[in-house]
């Protein structure tokens, strides 16, 4: 996949124009459309799906996510997958997502309950699974399990939406945001797959998501509140130099703590971004600190959108109430970082032994 940004910016547009449906419930159908079209929902590097994911938030974050969570599903398959289903993802004919979280494990997310036992040439599946990102339309879905044998702590299968035996809620997502997300949970009750739908060996599942998923997932995540941050802080410059005190013959831009708390949000929006330039850069070279920062990458962008969207509600006064500065829906939808797995508070766990020098698990 390579970006024309001609065409990135059309489809912004058209997740630009569905955002509000979107914030209504509805799922960004149109702009997965363009996406495909436009060749940018197949195999990518990170640092594309960094560009792709970060430019969509600044319109939409339901979108951005559903799109981080297909990258994140697709890198998996691109590895493990076998290769009919790797040809159909890495063309950008399927809608993936990652199907972890367990009611019993919560945001644990490596540590599934659920099970999986062999049946033949088969595999049955038995879970609950809390949220399920695309949950109604994604076509692939990337599912944890305990392993088939042995004690490690789980294994990843490539499971079809249309599985027997797969129960999709029929409830609709009613989040605070990212609401046009379609996150709801998906039931597993002796769900049958061919037993080479195993993506990775038994058991390896926990070295696919610590190896895989927890880079791009959390290096495209922050990419989602990066982009939130960036339109948040446009958004909310541009009112307040364009909103007057008549009376006084001043805009809200006149005033020394708007501006001060205007050049906070800029000041965190560019450090998030810097952080993932240098998280990617890590990356690429296999730096020493590149788990470090993957880590510190989510969770620093989870806080600061917190904290910049925060900021835009309160400079941009009674009128961020209402919808029509944008800011509010960017507040609900930037909360979602700081709780999705793994969350903030956990990788201040995992960032603090880091630095102690003591294992993460
Ligand atoms: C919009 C949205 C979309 C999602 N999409 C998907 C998806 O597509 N696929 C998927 O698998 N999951 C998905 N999730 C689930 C998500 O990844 C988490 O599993 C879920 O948000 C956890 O919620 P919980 O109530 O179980 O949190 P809990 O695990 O109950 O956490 C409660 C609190 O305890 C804290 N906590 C937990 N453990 C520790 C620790 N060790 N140290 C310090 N603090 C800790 C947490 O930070 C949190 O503050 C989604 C979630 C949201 C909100």
């Amino acid at each position: 996949m390579s970006i024309v940004p001609e065409k990135l910016e059309s489809i912004a547009a058209i997740a630009a124009t569905h955002a509000a449906d979107v914030d209504r419930g509805a799922f960004p159908t149109q702009t997965l459309d363009a996406l495909r079209a436009a060749g940018l929902l197949g195999f990518t590097t990170l640092p594309d799906a960094q560009i792709v994911v970060e430019r969509l938030a600044r319109e939409c974050g339901s979108t951005a996510m559903v799109v981080c969570m297909h990258y994140c599903g697709a890198a998996v398959i691109e590895k493990h997958g076998a290769d009919d289903v790797v040809q159909q993802v890495g063309a950008g004919e399927l809608l993936a997502t990652l199907a972890f979280s367990e009611p019993g494990s919560r945001s644990h997310f490596w540590a599934p309950i659920g099970i999986a036992k062999t049946d033949g040439k088969d595999v049955l599946l038995t879970a609950r699974k809390s949220w399920v990102t695309s949950a109604h339309k994604a076509d692939v879905l990337v599912w944890s399990s305990k392993p088939l044998a042995g004690t490690e702590m789980s294994t990843l299968w490539l499971v079809p939406r249309t599985t027997p035996g797969l129960r999709i809620s029929d409830a609709q997502f009613d989040g605070i945001g990212l609401r046009g997300n379609d996150s709801v949970p998906v039931t597993a009750e002796d769900a049958r797959i061919p037993a080479t739908s195993m993506l990775g060996d038994d058991g390896a599942g926990f070295g696919i998501m610590m190896g895989v998923v927890l880079p791009w997932f959390n290096v495209l995540c922050a990419s989602v509140s990066a982009g939130l941050m960036e339109a948040a802080t446009t958004r909310t410059a541009a009112h307040a130099g364009g909103t007057t005190f008549q009376h006084a013959g001043s805009t809200v831009a006149d005033l020394p703590t708007v501006r001060a708390f205007i050049a906070r949000m800029r000041i965190q929006t560019d450090q998030t971004k810097t952080l993932i330039a240098d998280t990617l850069a890590a990356m690429g070279s296999n730096r020493a600190d590149t788990m470090l920062r993957v880590l510190e990458s989510k969770a620093a962008a989870g806080e600061s959108a917190a904290q910049v969207t925060d900021l835009a509600m309160r400079v941009c006064g009674g009128t961020a109430f209402r919808k029509e500065v944008g800011v509010e829906r960017i507040f609900r939808d930037s909360r979602a970082a700081l709780v999705m797995g793994p969350t903030t508070d956990v990788l201040y766990d995992f960032i603090g032994k880091a630095v102690c020098g003591q294992p993460l698990f």
